[in-house]
């Protein structure tokens, strides 16, 4: 069932740069509703959890030390089919791949240092959500 939510961090390369308001404008302007909202770290038991589906994969290493390194914003967010709408916001995970108007097009260096997560699915936006937020940090 859609679920109309999905999850997504500003990552610290972002953050680092002074991006969170610019990418949180798009995200707004794109029809958004902000249901959840943090700027948090991950420790680097938290972002091999969060990327635990990647752990087979060469660049795990590089990417837990990545999303660890620094602070991220976290936030759910609401939309009519939220998961899709928000991959197509976002762009391509290689930034050179990302299409103009993309938050990644825009903001993102690199695949590895790529500005922004976005679910892949309405379980996996569920799952993301928890586990950033209680249910009344949800509104
Ligand atoms: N990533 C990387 N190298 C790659 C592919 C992915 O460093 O070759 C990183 C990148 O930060 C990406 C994250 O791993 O956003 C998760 O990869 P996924 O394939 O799920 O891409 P996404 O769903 O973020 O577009
Ligand atoms: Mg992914």
């Amino acid at each position: 069932m859609a679920t109309n939510r999905t999850f997504t961090m500003i990552k610290p390369d972002a953050v680092e740069k002074g991006h969170i308001g610019g990418i949180l404008a798009m995200i707004t302007d794109a029809g958004f509703r902000i249901v959840s909202l943090k700027l948090t770290q991950l420790t680097v038991a938290d972002a091999k959890a969060f990327y635990a589906v990647h752990s087979e994969r060469p660049f795990y290493g590089e990417l837990v030390e990545f999303m660890s390194r620094g602070p991220i914003v976290a936030a759910i967010l609401e939309k009519d089919n939220a998961v899709e709408d928000f991959r197509a916001l976002i762009g391509a995970t290689n930034p050179a791949d990302a299409a103009e108007g993309t938050i990644r097009k825009k903001y993102a260096t690199s695949v590895g240092e790529n500005a922004v997560h976005g679910s892949d699915s309405d379980e996996n936006a569920a799952l993301e959500g928890a586990f950033h937020f209680s249910g009344r940090e949800q509104f």
